[in-house]
């Protein structure tokens, strides 16, 4: 047995859910095969108070494996930040938590009309705070949409997000919501649907876009990719997700690898590299 210090590409893992709650005390364990498969950046992210608290404690405690947190309300969960039944207004609890050390966005935030949990009206009120809030504190936005982006695209004009810095996660709309998004100077990240033998025209859409403007997440623990689907999604599991897209731009993981981290670190500023000195830096042991 041989002990070689091998470069793995550097995987970002631009959106993923990473809680007690969600791996109870499988935690350890899943940041470690996250660390091992060449994960350098993972942003956990918050989806209502508790959970937006826990990502900034995980990214905390893993500051050595290069995870940091976003902090937000799903619109899921608009109804419990909403003060009347069309109105939110952030609580000061919340609000606080962007400036926790290991923050660098905010959200998730968005519209979510698929399964409206809550009341639309609640979850455009929550859009507009969020996008507010966002500039208040000049981080960017993490947006969720579903079955929204024509309600997503008028709040944005409206609160002037031209320009602004945002991702758009978990992609999932036409040519001309991407091409809405991209004029508005936004981000496309795509997650495990990129992998689905019926994501046909997904598929072609990505080979299309600026790779400047792409990232690639898992969501975990939701949506794993194909062939683990099913079962449920770690950010290990972002390999098979960087494969089937570097397959249809027609390049190598390593060469998109390269151009993510770079897309990534200028949304997220984030530093490159780390100063801390990460798990990655340990010999990969190859027998
Ligand atoms: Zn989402
Ligand atoms: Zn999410």
């Amino acid at each position: 047995m041989k002990t070689t210090y091998k470069e793995a590409p550097y995987l970002i893992d631009s959106h993923c859910h990473l809680s007690r709650e969600e791996y109870g005390s499988d935690l350890e364990a899943v940041m470690e095969r996250a660390a091992s498969c060449g994960l350098r950046r993972l942003l956990v992210v918050g989806a209502d108070i508790p959970s937006s608290r826990s990502a900034c404690q995980v990214a905390e405690a893993h500051r050595a494996d290069g995870v940091f947190a976003a902090v937000g309300v799903h619109p899921h969960s608009a109804s419990s930040v909403a003060c009347s039944s069309e109105e939110v207004r952030l609580p000061e609890e919340l609000l606080a938590l962007a400036d926790a050390p290991r923050v660098v966005a905010i959200g998730e935030t968005g519209l979510d009309y698929h399964y409206d949990h809550s009341p639309r009206e609640v979850q455009r009120s929550s859009f507009r705070e969020h996008i507010r809030w966002a500039r208040r504190v000049g981080k960017p936005l993490v947006i969720h949409g579903r079955e929204s982006y024509a309600d997503l695209l008028s709040i944005l004009r409206d609160e002037e997000g031209y320009g602004m810095p945002a991702v758009v996660h978990c992609f999932s709309g036409t040519e001309e919501d991407a091409e809405a998004f991209l004029s508005m100077g936004f981000f496309l990240s795509f997650a495990g649907p990129l992998t689905f033998r019926k994501n046909e025209a997904l598929r072609q859409l990505f080979r299309a876009l600026p790779g400047d403007r792409i990232l690639l997440e898992t969501d975990a623990p939701y949506l794993a990719p194909h062939p683990l689907r099913g079962r449920r999604n770690e950010p290990s599991f972002i390999g098979a997700i960087y494969s089937v897209a570097a397959e249809v731009r027609g390049t190598t993981v390593e060469a998109l690898a390269r151009q993510i981290r770079e897309n990534a670190a200028r949304l997220f500023l984030w530093p490159l590299d780390d100063e801390e000195g990460s798990v990655h830096d340990r010999p990969v042991i190859h027998d």
